[in-house]
């Protein structure tokens, strides 16, 4: 049986198929917290799930809707979840989610502002408050990209175009062949995905110079001026505001007039914790990043927008436009004053991502934000309270934002230590009761607790503090 787009027409099958739709979202999300917070199924389950031949005909679309519920479930991850604390992932807030789904429903391609005038409005005025919530200076330019890595992309692009222009080279029309070479300097413990991103531009992960950090991972800031000073010529300079470990921000105040005073260009990955700065009692630490010359951040983290949602913000928007900007002549060319979203972006066919972004910032507001950010980080504070006063227990990191890491096994030796790390880390993960992820720092196992879902309480946190607590409990004595 052939179904067209017909048998969805207004009236018919689509009310209920977009409320059922709705429904089995409601009651995925309702059911978050009292499920267990790491998937039921793992990955080779799910292929074996999922794994059909190539659909001859179609089906009704409210049995594939059925389906797709039914069978994704138990390989879903609970990142929603007021307990979850692996990797920096936000919680996709319901009032994005609510605005992400009208986004779809109305299928807006918001390339450019003639084209869908209230998609290219909202990303207008939604980058004005993200400007001011972010306290950078208001006539940045702001491009709404699918997350941090491609803000970074879109950052260093215009950075690359800049430093090149400055030495007189075209390199949006000549390329890299032949160009004045470009020093990277960056922070040994800089995210991976800033070194994809020097890998897309033809700057390479490895032609960088990696200058030393601190124990926290942050840059030493004497040994970025000995960097500065080691070289000329066009400068890209990168530094980190929250390393995803220890949530360290670099001393940009100190960088940034070094390499302005060599014609130089600051990037600044603030995937997370450029969000320090929209709150009262985290701003001090992240004070001087507004001396940059471009910033990469997350909605999708800290502001809790829903997937795809970063933001690639410059000081220059020139640089920007030229980086990105796709002229062609059956489109459109915006008047002078207007903005067309596809200018500060990679793509040109795109989703609408400024709805979700307005939607969440209205509501929260300036307060919510703060009050949101400021709950994390004592939140995190108050975990690592309890868990550095048991005996055992070591804390790895200066907890100054909301990410922790702890080792296990004091006193026992690296290999030991790390093997009853990576216990508990297994104890906790089948019990459910939160999730945790390990990582390797400073040669060593570590666990890491990220607290950056919407909506986690003192309980919560509370709750999960507990539950480590007894599983190294039973790591130790299975261990004694
Ligand atoms: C998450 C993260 C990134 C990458 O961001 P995506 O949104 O996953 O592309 C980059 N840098 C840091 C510090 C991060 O935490």
């Amino acid at each position: 049986m052939q179904h067209s787009i017909a048998d969805t027409a207004p009236g018919s099958d689509l009310s209920a198929l977009w409320r059922r739709a709705a429904e089995l979202g409601i009651g995925f999300r309702a059911g978050i917290a009292d499920r267990p917070q790491r998937p039921q199924a793992g990955y080779h389950e799910m292929r074996e799930a999922f794994a059909a031949p190539t659909p001859e005909d179609g089906a009704p679309a409210a049995q594939v809707i059925e389906d797709l519920a039914r069978l994704a479930e138990p390989g879903l991850h609970a990142m929603t979840g007021p307990r979850f604390f692996g990797w920096v992932i936000g919680s996709s807030h319901p009032a994005g989610v609510a605005a992400d789904w009208l986004t779809s429903a109305w299928g807006q391609n918001c390339g450019n502002h003639h084209a869908t005038p209230a998609a290219a409005a909202v990303e207008e005025v939604a980058a004005r408050w993200l400007l001011d919530l972010l306290r950078l200076p208001a006539d940045c330019s702001v491009g709404f990209v699918t997350g941090a890595t491609i803000a970074s992309f879109v950052g260093l692009a215009a950075a690359r175009s800049e430093v090149l222009r400055r030495a007189g080279w075209d390199v949006e029309a000549k390329g890299l062949f032949g160009a004045p070479e470009i020093r990277v300097l960056i922070g040994d413990d800089a995210h991976t995905s800033v070194f994809s991103a020097l890998q897309f531009l033809g700057l390479g992960h490895d032609r960088v110079v990696r200058v030393a950090t601190d124990r926290n991972g942050r840059i030493d800031a004497a040994a970025f001026a000995r960097a500065v000073a080691a070289g000329e010529g066009p400068l890209i300079a990168i530094a980190q505001a929250g390393q995803l470990n220890t949530g360290a921000i670099d001393p940009v105040a100190e960088m940034a007039p070094l390499v302005q005073a060599q014609g130089g260009w600051l990037h600044v990955d603030g995937a997370f914790a450029l969000w320090a700065r929209a709150c009262p009692e985290t701003a001090a630490l992240a004070e001087g990043l507004e001396l940059a010359d471009s910033w990469a951040t997350d909605g999708h983290k800290w502001l809790q927008t829903p997937y795809d949602c970063g933001y690639a913000i410059t000081r220059h928007p020139e640089a920007h436009r030229r980086a990105m900007t796709i002229a062609a002549s059956y489109l459109p060319a915006a008047e002078a004053g207007d903005r067309d979203p596809s200018h500060y972006v990679p793509e040109l066919s795109r989703r609408a991502r400024g709805f979700a972004t307005w939607a969440i910032i209205k509501t929260l507001g300036r307060a919510g934000i703060a009050e949101m950010v400021g709950r994390h980080c004592r939140l995190a504070r108050r975990m690592a309270a309890t868990l550095g006063a048991t005996s055992g227990i070591t804390i790895l990191n200066d907890v100054t934002l909301n990410q922790v890491i702890l080792s296990f096994g004091a006193g026992r030796g690296d290999e030991a230590g790390d093997r009853l790390t990576q216990q508990v880390i297994e104890t906790i993960q089948r019990d459910g009761a939160l999730f945790a992820g390990g990582a390797r720092w400073r040669g060593r196992w570590v666990m890491r607790l990220s607290v950056i879902s919407g909506q986690m309480t003192e309980a919560d946190a509370d709750r999960a503090t507990a539950a480590i607590l007894k599983a190294w409990d039973e790591v130790r004595g299975d261990n004694a």
